[in-house]
């Protein structure tokens, strides 16, 4: 099926990411989130992204605001029934993305391919909440979408070999590099980014150094772009715990074992840039 028009369930930073790759791509867009308010916070995060992208005269001048007048916003799953390709990039929960599955499987047609933006559940479950098993597959995009050149596809075990060719080639439409992880909590990239992330979150909570002295010691250490405090904040403190309790919980081994501190930073609802407080301080967006 010729691919046209994109849903994309979730309009925080990632769905507003992957919805602003989509119109650049050229692709129709719905984006549905749970309330009016979220759907156009989302909606205008990608009009100050696409406006940014035609000062830098990366897209036609006029381009931003059209493509964003012509995205569609939904606030009920029933309103993906015309869509070709779904994308989820709802909050990382579990019971949350079952249950969004089970209803997106009741509306979408038949062939359309369901795919998560998840960072650690699996495929394979969340498949099994669906009647399409073989049309779901993990699709994992990296933050900040629109300039992050990965995308991580993940067969479930029931993944058919059309699905997986679609949504490769749908990567690359969005001008993305994909590699292939098998279904393993966390995948490939937060297997080995999340624990580093926790880690450096123990030293912190430990007195290693301060906030700004663990970022440094990695970045001018270890050539990172970002220091670790500084990448979870970006990420989204709430979203670092859930996957780390995915790997705790999948893999059993007690070195995937949350931080407290992390934990206590979640309570006190402290996620990081998105709430303006973390391991450091922002303008809250
Ligand atoms: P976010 O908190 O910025 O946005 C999540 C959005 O989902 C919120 O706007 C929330 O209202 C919405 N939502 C919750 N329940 C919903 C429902 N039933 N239907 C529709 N929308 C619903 O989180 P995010 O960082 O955008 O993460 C979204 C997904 O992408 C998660 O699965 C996360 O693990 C994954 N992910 C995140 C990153 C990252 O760096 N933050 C990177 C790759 C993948």
């Amino acid at each position: 099926m010729e691919l046209s028009t994109i849903g994309v369930i979730g309009a925080g930073q990632m769905g507003a990411g992957i919805a602003q790759v989509s119109l650049t791509s050229g692709f129709s867009v719905v984006m549905m989130d749970i309330s009016d308010d979220l759907v156009k916070k989302g909606r205008d995060r990608i009009a100050s992204g696409l406006k940014k992208l035609e000062e830098k005269g990366k897209i036609e001048s006029g381009e931003a605001e059209w493509l964003t007048n012509q995205m569609k916003l939904a606030t009920t799953v029933a309103e993906m029934v015309g869509v070709d390709f779904c994308i989820e990039a709802a909050t990382e929960n579990e019971r949350l993305k079952l249950d969004l599955f089970a209803n997106l499987d009741k509306v979408c047609k038949p062939d359309v391919i369901l795919a998560t933006n998840t960072s650690s559940i699996p495929i394979t479950r969340i498949a099994a909440a669906t009647k399409r098993p073989g049309k779901v597959i993990g699709m994992h995009f990296m933050n900040p979408v629109p300039l992050m050149q990965l995308v991580e596809i993940i067969r479930g075990l029931a993944t058919d070999e059309q699905t997986f060719e679609t949504t490769t080639g749908l990567a690359k439409k969005m001008g993305k590099t994909t590699i292939v992880s098998q279904d393993a909590p966390g995948f490939i990239v937060n297997r080995i980014l999340m624990p580093m992330l926790n880690e450096a979150v123990f030293a912190l909570s430990e007195g290693l150094g301060t906030p700004d002295d663990i970022d440094n010691g990695m970045k001018l250490g270890t050539n990172h772009p970002m220091g670790p405090l500084a990448l979870a904040d970006l990420i989204g403190l709430d979203t670092c715990l859930a996957i780390m309790e995915v790997l705790h919980k999948g893999l059993g081994d007690s070195k995937y074992r949350p931080c407290p501190l992390l934990r206590k930073y979640v309570d006190a609802g402290w996620f990081g840039k998105k709430t303006g407080r973390g391991f450091y301080r922002y303008d809250k967006t």
